[in-house]
């Protein structure tokens, strides 16, 4: 029992390292866009920097977020 909790342990610091890689540091983010992802966390890709000013604070791509809002969870 004790190794399933430290499997789970370790790939929860994994998943948490990976995200803050995706990050954009706040000095990197281009003037006018609200601090949110670069990425989408869905699905991954480089979300357009003209859904990012469209869109203050978007953290999925256009795709993903239409799935989100009809499914509401991401797959
Ligand atoms: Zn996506």
């Amino acid at each position: 029992m004790a190794d399933l909790i430290d499997q789970a342990q370790v790939r929860e610091a994994q998943f948490l390292a990976a995200a803050m890689a995706r990050r954009t540091p706040i000095a990197e983010v281009p003037e006018g866009i609200a601090i949110g992802c670069t990425y989408c966390i869905a699905c991954g890709v480089l979300i357009p920097e003209a859904r990012l000013r469209a869109v203050q604070g978007a953290c999925r791509c256009a795709g993903c977020q239409a799935q989100f809002d009809v499914r509401g969870r991401d797959d």
